[in-house]
């Protein structure tokens, strides 16, 4: 891993876009401190996708890092149609008739592409337009194609704008049949997370995931948290998925915006106990997508997230389509340095439980971490080959750097979103002792470590085994 490169414990995902997925482009945000680059297939299509998808890939070969691929599925989001001309005003008190037989929207009338909306919705439901800039109660069920709402926040509407249904238990799959054919996409040119959109409930991971063992795919899953029915099953969505993303951006419209800053501090601590990374994501950085510098209430926001303890904070537009993607990300990194240096981040160190079936490598990873606080350890370095460990020893969030080493290639991507990890690869198989020497060696080459330091390492004894963590060891570099 190359030195030129900025790095906090926070992660930072890029949205990819026009903006940012030239191969220049990618070096300059990956050196500035990006980790995870999206791939939003709400947007583009397929040719656009592969050309950054190897664009990202041949900027990781050239810096020599492992910025992971994220492929986020757009899921069941509602669309209204198109618009007549592309513009239509709806004003206060005035009836709307949504349809969806209609093929173009004017008038009174706003053609709906959701062929089940006059059975799911109910009389006194809000539907959202825009995300939530109109509302609209619904008065009046016509036929089955057919509903009438009030316009209770007018204003003006243009094509294939999204529309929510707070309320409604949607009909609608979690996995769409674009989802299916995009899935395809992300199997075949293997991303290292898959992203799911409105997740509602704990059977919609596991859909996904029979869908990635079929496929025989090793990307692991983020379950975006963006429904209130989402947030009801949160305990049960946290066991089934490999990480979760709290989508902010709909969340806030489908529940009361002033809702979302608790239930994100509820949901981080979760996945902190869980050992599940966590994604904060959207309007971080909104302002500049027009600005070169961010508001102090964004800087706060994104200074929050670190102090929760979010293992990624997300840009969206700002890197995708924005005038200053770069200006963005070095904002967004001197922000998460700037905090990490405060009290609060570290130490979320909690008692293995004892009924778990992992007790006993539970039991080492917070023996490692709280023994790193009380000798002052400069790193702990762990040798992995599932990722077990790495999750386990970030989720106690130490202070020290967390280095992880396996000769799990696919790994050394997919760890790149997780709170504070770096992994390198490492396949020889001698014993403990000439491994525990070697990886500090390189460690040490690499500029991570000097003489003096003192490390704690992990180890599965004997390595050639391939055995659970079962070793501690404390050594001082050079001697
Ligand atoms: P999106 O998800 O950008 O795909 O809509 C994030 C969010 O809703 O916050
Ligand atoms: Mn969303």
């Amino acid at each position: 891993m190359s030195e030129n490169i900025k790095y906090n414990k926070t992660k930072i995902i890029a949205t990819m876009g026009p903006a940012t997925s030239s191969v220049p482009m990618l070096k300059k945000i990956i050196k500035a401190g990006v980790d995870v680059c999206r791939v939003n297939f709400s947007h583009g299509d397929w040719g656009t996708h592969l050309e950054v998808v190897n664009n990202i890939r041949q900027a990781n070969k050239e810096l020599g890092s492992n910025v992971a691929i994220l492929g986020d599925l757009q899921g069941p989001k509602l669309r209204i149609g198109e618009v007549e001309n592309n513009s239509m005003l709806l004003e206060e008190g005035t009836v709307m008739t949504l349809t969806t037989k209609a093929t173009v929207s004017s008038g009174n009338t706003i053609h709906v592409k959701y062929s089940t909306l006059a059975r799911d919705v109910k009389v006194g439901e809000r539907v959202l337009l825009d995300d939530g800039k109109l509302e609209l109660e619904f008065s009046k069920r016509i036929d089955d194609s057919t509903v009438e709402a009030v316009v209770i926040n007018g204003g003006p509407l243009s094509s294939n704008k999204g529309f929510n249904l707070p309320s409604s238990n949607m009909s609608v799959a979690s996995l769409t049949p674009k989802d299916k054919k995009d899935l395809e996409f992300i199997i075949k040119h293997e991303f290292d997370w898959v992203a799911l959109s409105f997740v509602r409930e704990d059977k919609d991971i596991t859909e996904l995931r029979n869908i990635l063992t079929e496929n025989n795919c090793h990307a692991h899953i983020v379950a975006k948290i963006e429904k209130p029915q989402a947030v009801e099953n949160i305990d049960s969505i946290i066991a089934a998925t490999d990480a979760i993303m709290v989508a902010r951006g709909d969340l806030g419209v489908e529940m009361p915006m002033e809702q979302v800053p608790m239930i994100q501090k509820r949901i981080v601590t979760k996945c902190i106990e869980a050992s599940k990374p966590v994604i904060i994501a959207t309007q971080m950085m909104e302002s500049m997508i027009t600005s070169p510098t961010p508001t102090r209430a964004e800087a706060n926001d994104v200074a929050n997230a670190v102090m929760d303890g979010a293992d990624a904070v997300m840009l969206s537009a700002e890197t995708s389509v924005g005038d200053y993607p770069l200006k963005a990300v070095q904002a967004v990194e001197r922000i998460l340095g700037s905090t990490e240096m405060g009290w609060n981040v570290y130490n979320k160190i909690m008692k293995p439980d004892p009924t778990s079936r992992s007790f006993i490598s539970d039991r080492i990873c917070y023996a490692t971490v709280s023994m790193s606080e009380g000798i002052g350890a400069k790193a702990i370095i762990s040798m992995t080959q599932t990722g077990y460990t790495a999750y386990k020893i970030a989720s106690s969030r130490p202070n020290c750097d967390v280095f992880i080493f396996t000769a799990n290639k696919r790994l050394l991507n997919r760890l790149s979103l997780v709170w504070n990890v770096r992994a390198f690869y490492y396949d020889k198989k001698t014993n403990t002792d000439d491994t525990i020497r070697d990886v500090i060696a390189e460690l040490q080459e690499s500029n991570f470590l000097k003489d003096g330091d003192v490390v704690i390492n992990t180890a599965a004894m004997p390595v050639v085994e391939n055995r659970k963590t079962n070793a501690i060891k404390i050594s001082t570099v050079g001697e």
